[in-house]
């Protein structure tokens, strides 16, 4: 990539990281970001004493590549991964009952927590349990599986409506957005098993303790410093924003700081020499 010149359009996630690697891989990369911001959909907002986060939530072990993101610039402390996962599952009054990984290799590890798991009788604990163990052995590049729901598959593995609430579907909501019934066997397959199924680590649940809009900005553009990144002033909002004033006091902003090479919105990084 020596020498090559690179436009990335969107400073979010996918944008600052595909800007790192080319200018890692030798190329010279200009990052353009419509906000006064880099980060994209991750951000947190301040409302009087309360950060509210619009995400990145949590990460699991299993997210290599977006840890070593992290890694690449320099916050991977700001997202602690908890030794073995315990999540307490809470329910209005009940005991909070709890899935957690035991100290054994895959698929071994999740045996002792489904055997207690108390929202869930004996004969559905075990049947999870086969649910599982079948669920392992189905191929995620297997694209058949795309063809059925995940709830579908559920169900012709013996698993009641109560297994499928209090269990599966803690999973799939927040991995597929979608509950089992609509969701598709192909990504649950691939979700269950490299997030739960094939590796007993993978599991282990990271929780952000960044806060403030301008975390991953700066550190995104302190990133590139190794690599003698400079920022210029010049901001490019959408045509038709539906902020306009944001953009234009953005744009003014920026301009106002032409000098200063300051802002982020666009980031220009060159390669490590
Ligand atoms: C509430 C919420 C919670 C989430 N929680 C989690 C979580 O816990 N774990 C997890 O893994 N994922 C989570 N996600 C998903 C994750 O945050 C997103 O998948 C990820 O941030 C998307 O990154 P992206 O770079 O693809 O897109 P975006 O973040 O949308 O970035 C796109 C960027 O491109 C810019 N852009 C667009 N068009 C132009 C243009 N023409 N010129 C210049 N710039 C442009 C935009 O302004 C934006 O900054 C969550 C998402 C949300 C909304």
């Amino acid at each position: 990539m020596n020498g090559a010149r690179v436009a990335v359009v969107g400073g979010g996630l996918a944008g600052i990281a595909a800007a790192l690697e080319l200018a890692d891989a030798g190329a010279t990369v200009t990052l353009f970001e419509a906000r006064a911001r880099l980060g994209g959909a991750t951000y947190s907002v301040r409302r009087k004493d309360h950060w509210i986060d619009n995400g990145q939530h949590v990460l699991l072990r299993c997210c290599t590549a977006y840890r070593s993101f992290l890694t690449r610039l320099g916050v991977e402390q700001l997202v602690p991964i908890q030794p073995r996962l315990r999540i307490p599952v809470l329910r209005e009054d009940k005991p909070p009952a709890f899935l957690r990984r035991a100290p054994l290799p895959a698929p071994l590890h999740l045996v002792p927590t489904l055997l207690r798991y108390s929202l869930l009788g004996p004969r559905e604990r075990v049947s999870a349990l086969r649910a599982a163990a079948a669920l392992r052995k189905l191929d995620p590049a297997d694209q058949t599986l795309d063809l059925q729901t995940f709830g579908g598959w559920l169900r012709a593995h013996g698993q009641s409506d109560a297994a499928v609430a209090e269990l599966w579907n803690l999973i799939t909501l927040p991995t597929l957005n979608l509950p089992a019934s609509e969701g598709s066997l192909l990504l649950a397959t691939m979700v269950f098993r490299t997030g739960l199924l094939d590796a007993a680590d993978a599991c282990d649940i990271g929780v952000s303790s960044a806060r403030g809009s301008s975390t991953r900005p700066t550190r995104a553009t302190s990133a590139s410093r190794p690599c003698r990144c400079s920022s210029c002033m010049v901001t490019r909002p959408r045509p038709r924003s539906s902020k306009p004033a944001y953009a234009s006091r953005s744009a003014r902003r920026c301009a106002a700081r032409r000098d200063e090479r300051s802002c982020s919105t666009k980031m220009r990084t060159t390669p490590t020499p």
